[in-house]
Order: C-alpha cells, then structure tokens, then sequence
C-alpha cells in the first residue's frame, strides 16, 4: 500500500502492521513529512490541542550500579572516581527542596546498588514520604524490583506492594530499553530479560499501579527491533491499560562504553527521531500521550517533535545527571517559560498537568 493511503487508513482507525511501521520507520525523502503531518493530526484526535508539562524534580540517590550498561555514562563501581550513595539525611534534604518549589512528582533515579534489598527501596520511599506527603512519588524500574525480590527472597509482587504501602504512587517503565534479548545481550546483559520487565510491568498494572513505557533507541538495534519493542508495549496496553504514556529515549553516545569501543554509532539521527515520535504516534493507538524528551532531543527538535505526534514535554526536572553525564548538552532545569514559547511558537498552549495527566 502506498503511504498516503495507508496514512489515511491510519488516521481513520486502521490498526498498523508491524511490517508496515517497519516501512514506515525507513522512510527517507519528503515523505518523511507526510508521515509526521499524519501523526501530528493524531495527536490532535487523541490528546488535544495543548503541550502539556508536569513540575517534577529528579532525585538521585546513588550512581553506584552493579549493571554498567553499555550504553550508561552514569552508572560507576563502588569506589570509582566520583562513585556516591546518598545516605538518608541527604535524600530528606533533597525532598525538602523539591517541597520547597512546589513540584507535584519526585522521581527517584538510582543505578541498581548490588547491597540494595527491598527494605532499602521501602526505607527510602518512607524518608520521601516523610518528607513530602502530598507528593506523587513516581520511581524505581522493573529491574530495581526484581533485584531487590532476588535479594531479599521475595516475589516482584510482594515488593511492589511493600514498595506502595511505603509511598510508590508509581513505576518507572525504564530498563525497557528495546525489549528483544539479542539487542540486551549486547546493551544491558546484566538487566533482567524482556520477558521478565513484562511479567513486572503486568504485575504493577494488575495491582493498580500505573507505569510509564519507554523506548531506548539508536544503539545498535535494527529498524524492526524498535518496532517489535512498540509491538510488546501495544500488546500489554490493550490487556492492561496501565500505562500513563510511552516516553522514547534518544541514545545520548558521548561517555558511554558502547559508544567507546565501537559497538554503536552516534545515536539517532534527527528524522530517526522525529520518525520514531510519529510512528509511536501511529503505531501505540491505545497510547494517549508521547512524551517528547527534551533532555534528549535538545529544544530545538523538541519543538518539531511536538509537531510530529508528541503532546508533552515532560518534566522541569531540576536535574538530570543520567542524561547529562552520558554527555548531552541540554539537562538539569527547563523553565516552563521556555516551554511555553516553545509551544506557543507552534500555536500551541502550555498546559500543566499531574503525573496521571490530570491538569493542575
Ligand atoms: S542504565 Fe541504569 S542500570 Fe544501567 S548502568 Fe546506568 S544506572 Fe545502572
């Protein structure tokens, strides 16, 4: 089927192929605007004219990581140069400071600490908790969860709902990275397999606890393993529903192992990016909201990504170390007054909205 027509099918409720967001994903050429014109009028449809942001502040507890993933240039050995773990007078001094400015979401971001059990993750969670009760707290990953059920001899079930009745509000989708084992193998071989992070995901969703979903792509996988991975994630969306929003994760090279010996190239390119906003935007249609990560993109692309099927813009953050020590330039604090002539510059308007996409 050619494009325009099968874009149309799309936008009028076709159900894309696999094989098809494959051909769609190789597009080169002045179609690629075609593709990103039809998403955007999706995003329309489906999320609605406005970008919208939530105040959120990144918290990091430790960059001490038994992984050190090959695609990381945050995780470090205990003892390495610059290697830290946050006791927890510091983490209360830190949500004392996200209280201070108002946020509605802390997230909690850590390298898997290999003393790291399930009483530490729930420890944690009720010094936050403590500290910012009205707080949605939205952290640790699937593979947080099952480290900590291996170490302390317990189901991922029995953690998760440790986890919540200590203050999670929600899961982070990460360690998803691309959700086919030949790819792990070679990115992340110490994280848990993909049929593992789904068992996971399922479980939080099943107990109540929303995820998000993401994306890392532009290592060293093919064109069909990102769709795959969108194929797994439209799979547990339409027998769960439990994810808030799916958030696609540019590969930033500069400091990462992979990238220094050789095994990847230097990321995405700008129209693998924008094209992988857009077919997420056609391909995920049970997904309403595609986030645009600008720590990623930087805000210049950013700014196109909302014009190619992304509806929001994520969070002010405060700070980004994973991003920023991977080597990108843009991290750490976006004002929304940024965002907002971002948007408007699009004729769009900034909404705030919470971690379920509620607004402010
Ligand atoms: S991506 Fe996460 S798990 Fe992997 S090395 Fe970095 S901090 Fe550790």
């Amino acid at each position: 089927m050619e494009t325009t027509s099968l874009l149309r099918d799309v936008c009028e409720g076709y159900r894309l192929k696999e094989q098809e967001a494959v051909r769609l994903l190789k597009t080169k050429g002045r179609e690629v605007f075609e593709i990103l014109a039809a998403a955007d009028r999706l995003r329309e449809e489906r999320a609605g004219p406005s970008v919208t942001y939530v105040t959120n502040q990144n918290i990091h507890i430790t960059n001490i990581c038994k992984n050190l993933c090959g695609f990381c240039g945050f995780g470090r050995r205990a003892g390495d140069e610059g290697a830290y773990c946050d006791d927890h007078e510091t983490i209360r001094k830190k949500t004392a400071l996200a209280r201070e400015r108002n946020v509605t979401e802390i997230c909690l971001l850590s390298g898997v600490h290999p003393d790291f059990s399930a009483e530490t993750y729930i420890e944690l969670l009720a010094v936050v908790r403590d500290e910012a009760p009205e707080v949605h707290i939205h952290a640790f990953s699937p593979d947080e969860v099952s480290y900590a059920a291996s170490m302390s001899g317990l189901s991922t079930r029995e953690v998760l709902s440790g986890m919540r009745r200590a203050g999670l509000n929600s899961l982070q989708g990460t360690a998803a990275e691309i959700l086919v084992d030949e790819v792990r193998r070679i990115i992340c071989p110490q994280k848990l397999d993909s049929a593992s992070w789904e068992t996971i995901i399922r479980e939080a969703h099943q107990m109540g606890i929303p995820t998000t979903a993401t994306i890392l792509y532009g290592t060293c996988e093919q064109i069909e393993d990102r769709v795959r991975h969108l194929a797994v994630l439209r799979q547990i969306q339409d027998d769960t529903g439990g994810f808030t929003e799916l958030v696609p994760l540019s590969f930033v090279y500069q400091n990462t192992p992979l990238y220094r010996c050789g095994q990847t190239g230097s990321g995405a390119t700008g129209r693998e990016d924008l094209l992988l906003i857009a077919i997420s935007r056609l391909f995920l249609d049970n997904f309403t909201n595609i986030q645009v990560s600008w720590g990623k993109l930087g805000i210049k692309l950013s700014q196109l990504a909302l014009l190619s099927g992304g509806n929001d813009l994520a969070g002010t953050m405060f700070s980004d170390d994973v991003t920023g020590d991977a080597g990108a330039a843009e991290g750490g604090f976006l004002d929304p007054a940024i965002m907002e002539r971002i948007a408007g510059d699009i004729g769009r308007s900034l909404v705030e909205r919470r971690t379920d996409y509620t607004l402010v």
